[in-house]
């Protein structure tokens, strides 16, 4: 016997579920690339795509992943020489920052650790530093995938604003986007980084740079051929869009998932459906927590993001428990990205969950129920009542 067959259920922050019409959509021979449906149906699609990010402003879509799009958004602002002030909270920002001086720009990290959001007063007092201005943009995250932090952008607005800095504000939404609450053009975001296959439910494969007038105004000139992003933002042939072929059934797949969030209610339903069952996995982690050593790495909840929740549990168990779930319950969980504690150099201790894009109340309880299964046959210690305070949240939501 063995109770993981059934379907899986791929529980990490990244890819996502792919949900039935999104893999549907994309099964079909490959559309005319000149004219007709499918250069009908992107035209009509930017918009629809703009909206999830809230901005009027512009998209540049890359054949990309997250790291491609991290570097189109780095190449069109800054030439080599140029200095980008990165805030890093965990693991991303970090790796941003590592693109930027591949690029040959010269970067000032902060470091927040892996379980404080940006502290505002110690960005403002960066910029008030620079008094010549050198800073040209400033790169964060909203949501650091591996320590489960959801920065507060709107704050951090506020400190470039507080020391009347010039410098850009470019933000990763590569997990949040289309999770967690955004609103680019709200906020004061000059440039947001986000890819395919996590809150938009699609294979990886597509990266997106929606900027504003402002950036674009500012583009570095010597940006390469590839990564410019001046044609795909207003393109006069249709390969223009995409830097040459288009990525056909990727396109087909994430307009199937624009469907979705429409039929859905919008995205400010698929943010209050994540905003719940986030908390359903934490009400559950919680309660574990109170009988043994499973830790939610965030302690405070308003600084946690709605799309990954990172946990430690004892020394080797992170690992141990994962294992256990797959292959006895069928839900894969994440690794430990960079983690790593006393005793633990290898982050065995650590896991996370991913509660991003095409998930629903009984996935979430049903992953929940796993876990638990797997707390007992590993005899780890944690306290009762978890799966029930789990399905209150549901309840009461
Ligand atoms: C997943 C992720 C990335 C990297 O995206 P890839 O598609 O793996 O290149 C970058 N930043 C954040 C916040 C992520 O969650």
């Amino acid at each position: 016997m063995n109770l993981s067959f059934g379907r899986d259920y791929l529980a990490i922050p990244g890819p996502s579920v792919s949900p039935e019409r999104v893999l549907n959509a994309m099964h079909t021979s490959a559309p005319n690339i000149y004219e007709g449906a499918l250069v009908d149906m992107v035209a009509d699609m930017v918009p629809d795509l703009k909206a999830v990010a809230r901005t009027q402003g512009h998209v540049a879509i890359y054949i990309a992943n997250g790291h491609g799009a991290w570097e189109a958004a780095a190449m069109n602002l800054l030439a080599p020489g140029d200095m980008a002030l990165v805030l890093d909270t965990g693991r991303f920002a970090g790796i941003w920052g590592t693109v930027c001086e591949r690029l040959g720009v010269k970067t000032q990290l902060i470091d927040f650790g892996k379980k404080s959001a940006v502290i505002p007063e110690r960005v403002e007092a960066a910029l008030r530093a620079d008094t010549e201005h050198k800073i040209k943009a400033v790169l964060t995250v909203q949501t650091d995938t591996a320590t489960g932090v959801r920065n507060d952008i709107p704050l951090l607005r506020e400190a470039i604003d507080a020391a009347e800095h010039p410098a850009l504000l470019m933000v990763d939404c590569i997990a949040s986007l289309a999770c967690d609450v955004y609103e680019m053009d709200a906020w004061g975001v000059d440039v947001t980084v986000a890819a395919s296959q996590k809150g938009l439910m699609t294979p990886p494969g597509l990266g997106f740079v929606f900027l504003n007038d402002k950036a674009r105004a500012a583009q570095n000139p010597n940006v390469s051929y590839y990564w410019d992003w001046a044609p795909r933002i207003e393109p006069e042939r249709f390969y223009q869009f995409f830097g040459g072929t288009a990525p056909t059934h990727h396109l087909l797949g994430l307009r199937a998932a624009l469907d979705l969030i429409a039929e859905e209610g919008g995205i400010e339903a698929v943010w209050k459906r994540h905003a719940v069952l986030a908390r359903t996995a934490w009400a559950a982690f919680e309660a574990w927590g109170q009988g043994g050593p499973m830790e939610i790495n965030v302690a405070d909840p308003a600084i946690r993001s709605h799309a990954v929740t990172a946990l430690s549990l004892g020394a080797h168990d992170g690992s141990r428990l994962r294992r256990w779930v797959q292959d006895n319950g069928g839900v894969t969980l994440g690794i430990g990205l960079g983690m790593s504690a006393p005793g633990d150099p290898n982050g065995d201790g650590f896991f996370r969950l991913g509660h991003m894009g095409h998930i629903n109340a009984h996935m979430m309880l049903g992953a929940l129920g796993v876990i638990e299964s797997g707390l007992k046959a590993l005899s780890i210690p944690h306290g009762d009542g978890a799966l029930s305070a789990a399905a209150q949240v549901i309840a009461e939501a």
